[in-house]
């Protein structure tokens, strides 16, 4: 039998700190605080200080962070329904999910095909009169902030909302608008996921909202709990999407190891860049220090309309791979409604794009060999 190489195997993922997380279970078992309390607000704290950020609101998870920011600005008269966000049009679901649950109109924009997020150049031509907010996605975990997008939101006074789910500890070389480098505090507010699959996994869902603005995070924070800003007084219609005490704890023992989990996985995705060598397959361009990516994704371009054949052809010799994302969000039956322009370089993505195995449970020896598998492929 050959080697198998999962592609991601949460089991692996979690048990470096299986000694760590059952202590840090039994701690909030003991507590008889199950929502909310110190182990949350101790997150909440540490979080802050490593992005370098006024507030961070721990929240249900990465979808409900997004809702909680966009019914906060709404809540708070800087966007009313029917309003448009600009997205790039290569993200997961849950970034357009956001924006439509808030009443707000996605704008797709597309994205560069090297960096594989949202094309800043193009983000100007998207804005219209009724443009509000800019949500880059920061995918694969390639931190994406530039003059031209800080500018274009300047200009027109908008929103810069990141969607930081796949890039935990990722760096920006150019600081942000409060001066931290850290993705989730370069714009006005960011979003995380905390999901198993996550740089930073929780044993269920979980999220958080970091935002410099204490108005917003006040917002946030209320709307997340019923929206009541006090015990049974609700300034807003609100709801229920709080962190739960177990999660955090979990979330505390996993972010004092983040550094040399995301540094793990650069030294993945290099073992990949330095074996793969085929004309047909693009790899992904890459900085020479861990900064501005930190690998939730590895993915290769496979060009010429033959990804399917060679996804199969690996998983012939035991290489499971997967697809981030087959179809974009706008191609998605429950936005067939939406307008869109033409949108080639994420078209063109859907179609060659394949993500390798760079999770933990992945070695550096896997990866190279998993590149030599990848250089024999007879296709
Ligand atoms: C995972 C993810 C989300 C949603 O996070 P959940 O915690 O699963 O709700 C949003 N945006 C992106 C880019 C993601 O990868």
């Amino acid at each position: 039998m050959n080697k198998v190489y999962q592609f991601l195997d949460l089991g692996e993922v979690n048990a470096p700190y299986m000694d760590e997380m059952v202590d840090a279970a039994s701690r909030v078992i003991r507590s008889g605080r199950y929502v909310g309390g110190c182990e949350v607000d101790a997150f909440e704290f540490e979080l802050a200080e490593m992005l370098k950020v006024g507030n961070v609101v721990g929240c249900s998870n990465g979808l409900d962070a997004l809702r909680l920011i966009l019914h906060g600005y709404i809540n708070m008269g800087i966007m009313a329904p029917g309003d448009e966000v600009i997205v790039p049009a290569n993200t997961y679901i849950a970034t357009f999910l956001a924006i439509t649950d808030a009443g707000l109109m996605p704008v797709p924009v597309d994205v560069d095909i090297h960096t594989m997020n949202i094309d800043t150049d193009l983000i100007e031509a998207a804005v219209t009169k009724r443009t509000r907010a800019i949500i880059p996605v920061h995918l694969y975990g390639r931190v994406v902030w530039d003059y031209t997008m800080n500018d274009v939101a300047e200009r027109y006074g908008l929103k810069v909302i990141e969607d930081c789910a796949q890039a935990i500890g990722g760096r920006s070389v150019l600081h942000g608008r409060n001066g931290s480098h850290y993705a989730g505090a370069l714009g006005d507010a960011g979003a995380f996921s905390f999901y198993p699959t996550k740089n930073i996994g929780a044993l269920g869902d979980a999220g958080a909202v970091a935002t410099d603005d204490d108005e917003l995070a006040n917002a946030v924070r209320a709307l997340a709990n019923y929206g009541s800003d006090r015990r049974y007084h609700n300034i807003y219609s609100g709801y229920n999407c709080r962190l739960d005490a177990i999660q955090a704890a979990m979330l505390r023992v996993k972010l004092r190891y983040l550094e040399r989990e995301n540094s793990d996985r650069f030294e993945r995705a290099l073992a990949y860049n330095r074996t793969i060598n085929r004309a047909d397959v693009v790899i992904p361009v890459m900085s020479r220090t861990v900064v501005d990516n930190v690998w939730h994704q590895y993915v290769i371009r496979v060009k010429g309309y033959k990804r399917d054949l060679f996804r199969m052809a690996l998983a012939k010799a035991g290489v499971m791979t997967d697809i981030h994302y087959e179809v974009p969000p706008y191609r998605q039956p429950c936005y067939r409604h939406l307008a869109h322009g033409t949108l080639p370089v994420t078209e063109r993505l859907a179609r060659e794009i394949l993500s390798l195995p760079i999770a933990t449970g992945t070695t550096v020896k896997d990866a190279a060999e998993i590149a030599e598998i990848i250089n024999g492929l007879k296709i």
